[in-house]
């Protein structure tokens, strides 16, 4: 069945995201020779603020035609060898999958489970690290935002756990759905590999990876054994420093990055972070004071500001959820994971979004839940969300404590009709 009448889709899974108009118009571009002269100017200007958006100076940023998982690979194989110890925990899909790729890829991962909807565990890896007096651990793996669970783990404290336990182990993060949504500080967290990937906060499609990594990472690719090709950073490094890519570059891809960095410059990382905090609230007010229902993630401090799991009740599928929304409101959800498969949906909050899209996404979910015999009281989620932020000026950041207060501020005091 298609939706029934026409309009746009609602997309809020968590990745893809919406792309920009403007973005989407800095795409449409003929294609031209990426061996000119010229081409130089555009992977510099790249590559040059990638470095801004990762928060690093010290570390090299480089950029593969391929999905996150690329980045997951290139990672790995570029800084260990065969048979080198990982530690690494799993609480959702993606910690899973990319504990699977090191497992397949021939290293000893010592596999931390946790429950799903807590994050990394930071006092254990400190215990093991401690106890790890012979340093034969050479990677500790964190995912910062669990994409399945919407958990979002504290990365700073896992840096710590390693200076705690004065251990050289290098440190790898998944940002996949964190970067430009969450604060994350590759320099000042210590962190040598950060992964990432286009189609999440950048606003962007599926296509490209992007690789943060430190200078004492790029020391360790020298001696990593582990066989690369495709993927090889020193390929990387000998065309990057001429500016240009050692394949054919997707172009359209990089005009779009182009565009996307050009948006993110323009609102500012620290309030691009915030409006993700305030759109996640409005989100989490709908589903936890509002449908009076359970999120994913056990405790505030897990709580994800780019992607909400929401629980089901017991003896409900939440693929029937997910499902009526697409076929009759045409909203797309996303789907539980794996060990969360038929209790979650996910409603992505990230990427270029305001207040009343996700209406849309909440009243949406509130239409199907009822729809599948889910008893929430109708229009709780709206009023929950629109009561947050009604409350709350973005741009102010701050609370408004009356709620005329904001009209009453932005006011030019005539109305005209
Ligand atoms: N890591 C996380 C946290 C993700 O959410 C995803 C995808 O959603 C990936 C890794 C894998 O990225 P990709 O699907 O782009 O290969």
């Amino acid at each position: 069945m298609q939706p029934r009448i026409p309009g746009r889709n609602f997309l809020f899974v968590p990745g893809p995201t919406n792309v920009p108009d403007r973005v989407q118009r800095a795409m449409m571009v003929a294609m031209e020779d990426h061996r000119s002269s010229r081409f130089p100017e555009l992977s510099r200007s790249l590559l040059t603020d990638l470095k801004k958006v990762f928060k690093t100076e010290e570390g090299q940023i480089f950029i593969f035609p391929s999905s996150g998982t690329g980045a997951w690979e290139a990672a790995l194989t570029n800084t260990l060898s065969p048979g080198d110890k990982v530690l690494a925990s799993r609480f959702g899909q993606f910690s899973h999958l990319w504990i699977d790729m090191a497992q397949r890829l021939g290293f000893d991962v010592e596999v931390l489970d946790v429950e799903w909807g807590e994050g990394v565990p930071v006092e254990r890896y400190e215990q093991i690290l401690k106890a790890d007096k012979g340093h034969l651990i050479k990677a500790v793996l964190a995912c910062q935002n669990e994409t399945a669970t919407g958990v979002t783990s504290d990365i700073a404290a896992v840096r710590r756990a390693l200076n705690a336990a004065k251990h050289p182990a290098l440190l790898y993060v998944d940002t996949v759905s964190s970067l430009v949504s969450i604060d994350f500080r590759m320099d000042e967290w210590g962190v040598d590999l950060a992964v990432s990937g286009s189609q999440k906060g950048f606003m962007l499609p599926a296509g490209l990876s992007f690789l943060g990594v430190s200078q004492k990472a790029l020391k360790a690719t020298e001696n990593a054994k582990s066989k690369r090709c495709y993927f090889d950073l020193a390929d990387m490094i000998k065309a990057n420093a001429t500016g240009y890519f050692p394949y054919t570059p997707a172009l359209p891809m990089l005009y779009g990055l182009r565009e996307s960095l050009n948006i993110i410059e323009e609102e500012g990382l620290d309030n691009i972070f915030f409006r993700h905090h305030y759109l996640a609230e409005g989100v989490r007010a709908a589903v936890l004071e509002g449908w009076k229902l359970k999120l994913c993630a056990k405790a505030p401090k897990w709580y994800s500001d780019t992607v909400s799991a929401v629980v089901v009740p017991e003896g409900i599928n939440a693929a029937h959820v997910i499902d009526v929304a697409f076929r009759r409101y045409n909203l797309a959800l996303g789907a539980g994971l794996s060990k969360v498969a038929g209790k979650v949906f996910r409603i992505g909050h990230l990427g270029d979004l305001n207040e009343l899209m996700l209406m849309g996404a909440i009243a949406g979910a509130e239409m199907a839940m009822l729809d599948v015999g889910i008893k929430v009281a109708p229009g709780s989620g709206v009023g929950a969300a629109s009561t947050y932020w009604r409350s709350h000026d973005p741009i102010a950041k701050k609370k408004v404590s009356q709620e005329q207060q904001f009209y009453a501020s932005h006011s030019t005091g005539s109305i005209q009709g």
